[in-house]
């Protein structure tokens, strides 16, 4: 089957994961949460009482020497580190506070796109989100989406997941974590957060899930039709 790459890019909390979990499930794609990979460099930083800031370094070295592994028969997948499954950590606050700082390292995005591109290669029929998926890992990808909502929102839709999950959420520290974490995404040297140019850009503060869904859904069939004049009698 033909290749097809679907990027979703966009700040915390814009509803990427949700809707790309679903629109691949919808699509009858693979989903790859490239957060997770940043994520699971910074938990294995925490768990080696690594400090990010003066250690820059080790952190590096860590994202080089331990692979990130998906587990594909899941869904969505499960990360492992060698034979730990660490997916329950990846969303834990302290991991939360201190993924941007990591994502900041360019020597650990050297490492993660690396393996992102490789991921692509593996799972050449995938939608992929993160914040440079567009920009940086699949320049070529076949469509680009950048969700974007105002961050009142935003913080609402993560207040609303974590008390799913069962944890307590406060909206106004959500709030101005989330805005916190942009800033450090959007001002980074590296791959930072931006809007591809030839990315669509949906503002997804005043839609529902499903709504934001069709309209990916329908945006991805049209690009694959073939163009009007094309001649279809071979
Ligand atoms: O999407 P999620 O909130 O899980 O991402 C966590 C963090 O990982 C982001 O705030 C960002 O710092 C980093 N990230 C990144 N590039 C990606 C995906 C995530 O820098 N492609």
């Amino acid at each position: 089957m033909d290749r097809l790459i679907v990027t979703l890019d966009g700040p915390a909390g814009s509803g990427k994961s949700s809707v790309a979990r679903r629109l691949a499930r919808r699509l009858g794609l693979e989903f790859l949460d490239t957060g997770a990979m940043y994520r699971g460099v910074t938990a294995m930083a925490l768990a080696r009482g690594i400090e990010v800031a003066d250690e820059p370094y080790y952190v590096v070295e860590l994202a080089r020497n331990c692979p990130l592994r998906f587990d594909w028969d899941t869904d969505p997948p499960r990360l492992y580190v060698r034979d730990q499954d660490v997916t329950d950590r990846l969303r834990d606050p302290d991991v939360t506070a201190g993924v941007s700082d990591v994502a900041a390292l360019s020597g650990v995005r050297d490492v993660l796109v690396r393996e992102q591109q490789q991921i692509g290669r593996d799972h050449p029929r995938l939608v992929t989100e993160g914040r440079d998926q567009g920009s940086v890992v699949f320049p070529d990808a076949d469509v680009k989406f950048y969700l974007d909502a105002n961050a009142t929102v935003r913080a609402q839709r993560r207040a609303a997941q974590l008390r799913e999950a069962g944890r307590i959420a406060d909206v106004a520290e959500i709030r101005r974590q989330i805005t916190q974490r942009d800033r450090k995404d959007s001002t980074r040297k590296t791959a930072p957060l931006i809007c591809p140019e030839d990315a669509e850009r949906i503002d997804t503060s005043a839609m529902t899930l499903d709504e934001v869904l069709d309209e990916l859904e329908n945006r991805v069939k049209a690009s694959m039709k073939p163009p009007m004049n094309a001649d279809t009698h071979g």
